[in-house]
């Protein structure tokens, strides 16, 4: 796999990373297979957080024996010095080991995340105390809030810059990658597949390797997800003007208004599970799964006509999804 440097950091990572995000969804003995053979597919950048549940422990418990063969990348929402230090401890600790390579700021989402985080008794003091011990080598950001995070790098504090770029999604080509790649910035991509709305996989990764971009990071959770998002860089050849034509007429025929499955919307205040209730609102209209889809719908303990309206969920959303009619849609649809 084509080997890129990451910024500023010097760290030369395959081009293809693993986005540990969905590992959460496997079993403790699941999540050990799927990260192994990623680790013997040749991958050798690794992006967790503390905010996914257990990855990091499993991350832990499964690699850390083989530590020296991968640059390990996490994050964390704390806000504050103390904050920020206790969750470099937990993470040093859940991942067994005594040195993180990236540590990330996840998710700067308001302006007064950005100010907090940046402010005297910041998380980025945390950060900077625990770089100088040696418990972290480089510090980043991450959100989905391209004009805040444009800010954040402008403050030069930041290693690496982590946001959503997909063929759905393009504006991180706007100010934010050009302006990382000016200062030396490591560009990581999260959501490389629109949040596994793209259905041409291999196509739409070939498409974001095409632009200057350090790592994409899709999520896998199965060991057929690494070898198909290999096929986009061994060897990565850019798409041809047909396929670029094709990938063009998939992503037009998607729209905008679609969920991502970041699941930032989460929990729900009536414990409905809001990222699956949209894919399987999916796989019922788009993916001819009209039989199936009702029976597992049935089978959660929260529907979507549980919803109460609160709102709560969209003002989490980065992508202004309008929950509550879309609960109402898909209540109708699979109730
Ligand atoms: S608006 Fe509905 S889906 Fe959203 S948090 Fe409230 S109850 Fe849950
Ligand atoms: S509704 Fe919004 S916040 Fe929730 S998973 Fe989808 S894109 Fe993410």
């Amino acid at each position: 796999m084509e080997k890129r440097r990451l910024g500023r950091t010097g760290l030369e990572v395959g081009c293809i990373g693993f986005g540990a995000l969905p590992i959460q969804r496997c079993t403790m003995e699941e999540a050990g297979v799927v990260l192994n053979a990623a680790l013997d597919s040749g991958i050798n950048f690794v992006d967790t957080a503390r905010g996914y549940s257990d990855s990091e422990e499993k991350i832990g418990r499964h690699i850390s024996n083989r530590r020296h063969e991968y640059v390990l990348a996490t994050k964390s929402f704390a806000r504050t010095k103390e904050g920020m230090a206790k969750e470099i401890d937990t993470s040093l600790k859940l991942l067994r080991t005594d040195r993180i390579d990236l540590y990330q700021i996840h998710n700067i989402k308001k302006r007064e995340d950005l100010e907090t985080v940046l402010k005297p008794s910041g998380a980025l003091e945390a950060l900077k105390e625990a770089k100088q011990a040696g418990k972290i080598m480089h510090i980043g950001i991450t959100g989905h809030n391209y004009d805040l995070l444009l800010e954040g790098i402008q403050t030069n504090e930041f290693s690496t810059v982590q946001a959503p770029f997909n063929a759905v999604e393009l504006k991180a080509l706007e100010r934010l990658f050009p302006l990382a790649r000016e200062m030396d910035i490591g560009r990581i991509v999260m959501k490389p597949l629109g949040g596994g709305q793209i259905e041409s996989k291999v196509a739409a990764l070939r498409f974001i390797l095409g632009n200057d971009i350090t790592v994409a990071i899709p999520g896998m959770d199965e060991v057929d997800h690494i070898r198909e998002n290999l096929l986009s860089a061994e060897p990565f050849v850019p798409l041809s003007n047909s396929e670029k034509a094709a990938l063009n007429q998939e992503v037009a025929e998607l729209g905008k208004n679609f969920c991502r499955r970041c699941g930032y919307c989460m929990p729900c205040v009536q414990g409905i599970e809001i990222p699956l209730l949209f894919i399987f609102h999916l796989q019922y209209e788009r993916y001819g799964m009209q039989q199936v889809i009702p029976h597992k719908y049935a089978a959660l303990p929260a529907k979507a006509s549980d919803c109460i309206e609160c709102g709560i969920c969209e003002t989490r959303c980065p992508y202004d999804i309008p929950i509550r009619e879309r609960m109402k849609k898909i209540a109708r649809d699979l109730g």
